[in-house]
């Protein structure tokens, strides 16, 4: 019998910058009000520049909960977004990323550069190594991560990665789509 995962916090990786077509701002918005919609609560970066901005300010304009997590040094650059539900200002990088994966139960990317890059791939090695047994995927807007799903079965062709592993990763280009496989896993 397949059981379903409830699914309350969902920290979400992505850009700080909106990238250049408009389907990742809308993208963005789009999963913002899906998450307020089912009642989730967003776990992010805590920044209001670009995708990070557009999630939050989605969420929180259907009455959802967002609860943001920023380093001192990176509140002016990422100008902290002064109306989260919660916002955490934290020591550094490794502090951010360990309080938003200690509060999630899901973690998702969307489009973004290599900070969002590094944050998955974190969370992703982690899954790999047993140290947390939380469901990781990533929201395909417009082919953005085709290029990252063939890299992945390119380095299992080559024996770098177990195929159980080259499959952690859930991918879909739907939000509903790609919530409904982490609850299924
Ligand atoms: P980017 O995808 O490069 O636009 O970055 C998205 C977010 O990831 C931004 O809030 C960055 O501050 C954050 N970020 C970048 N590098 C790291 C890191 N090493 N640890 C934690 N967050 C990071």
């Amino acid at each position: 019998m397949s059981q379903v995962r409830p699914v309350k916090n969902v920290c979400v990786y992505c850009g700080a910058s909106s990238g250049v077509d408009p389907h990742y701002t809308q993208a963005a918005q789009a999963f913002g009000y899906l998450l307020a919609e089912r009642g989730m609560r967003l776990i992010y970066g805590g920044g209001r520049l670009g995708l990070m901005g557009t999630i939050a300010d989605a969420v929180l304009a259907r009455g959802g909960e967002v609860i943001g997590v920023i380093p001192e040094a990176l509140r002016e650059k990422e100008m902290a977004h002064q109306g989260l539900t919660e916002l955490h200002i934290v020591a550094d990088m490794h502090e951010r990323k360990a309080m938003m994966a200690a509060k999630a139960d899901v973690f998702v990317a969307l489009p973004g550069g290599l900070g969002t890059l590094e944050e998955l791939f974190e969370m992703l090695t982690w899954l790999q190594l047993g140290l947390h047994q939380k469901p990781i995927g990533v929201l395909n807007v417009g082919h953005f991560y085709d290029g990252l799903q063939a890299f992945l079965q390119h380095i299992h062709g080559q024996g770098f990665v177990r195929a159980h592993d080259a499959q952690l990763l859930k991918m879909s280009d739907d939000g509903a789509q790609l919530l409904q496989l982490l609850e299924a896993q």
